[in-house]
């Protein structure tokens, strides 16, 4: 007979480097949209924190079964063929507006500044080399990386979960990737609706996406 297993907000307490890092990327946008190139580079550079990819190779690498501690749970539901899942499958823009002016821009699991892919890809048209982003996960910088913004289904898409404002919540790549297709119950989640989203300044960067760089100084 199973025993019953505490709950938890997220699989893994995020690190402190994360928040370091979001510190060094928003000077960075300072710096970029002030025509400071040189700076900022530096500063994405300096965010690119091995210990913040050791903490998102935890959730969804090798080893990552330890942090799942997935246990099978009586009347879970299946896993749906393709056809029965519910469509669309991922959220369009105005549902995405919907749900960040909801969630801000942090995890509603583990709680850590999350970044649009947009506004990934419009500073690594800038800074190539820094902003480095290739296939396999050790191949991206860090931060961008376990900071990638999310759509998560709370009830997954493969066990029909809906594409809805009530079942989407924003949450950082690796709480998404780790958690899979598991039920929160099956890896002994709290349910984050129930708790307030974090509030902050941290708008994801999006500042990169609106205002107009000035000249650039080097
Ligand atoms: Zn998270």
């Amino acid at each position: 007979m199973s025993q019953a297993r505490p709950l938890r907000r997220c699989m893994l307490a995020p690190v402190p480097e994360i928040e370091r890092a979001a510190d060094l990327l928003r000077l960075s946008v300072d710096y970029h949209l002030s025509g400071d190139r040189a700076r900022a580079r530096d500063l994405i550079k300096a965010a690119d924190l091995p210990e913040i990819g050791a903490w998102s190779d935890k959730l969804w690498g090798k080893e990552s079964k330890e942090i799942h501690r997935f246990a099978p749970v009586a009347d879970a539901p299946p896993t749906l063929s393709k056809e029965e899942r519910h469509k669309p499958r991922m959220p369009g823009k105005a549902l995405e507006r919907q749900i960040l002016s909801r969630d801000g821009f942090h995890c509603r699991f583990c709680g850590i500044p999350v970044i649009p892919k947009e506004v990934r890809k419009a500073l690594r048209k800038v800074y190539p080399q820094e902003l480095r982003w290739g296939r396999s996960a050790a191949e991206q910088h860090y931060a961008f990386q376990a900071m990638w913004l999310a759509f998560d289904h709370v009830v997954p898409h493969h066990r029909g979960g809906s594409t809805s404002l009530e079942n989407i919540v924003v949450a950082c790549q690796p709480c998404n990737c780790g958690r899979s297709n598991y039920t929160l119950e099956e890896v002994s989640l709290l349910d984050p609706r129930e708790f307030e989203p974090v509030r902050s300044d941290w708008c994801g960067l999006e500042q990169v996406l609106t205002e107009v760089p000035q000249a650039t100084v080097s």
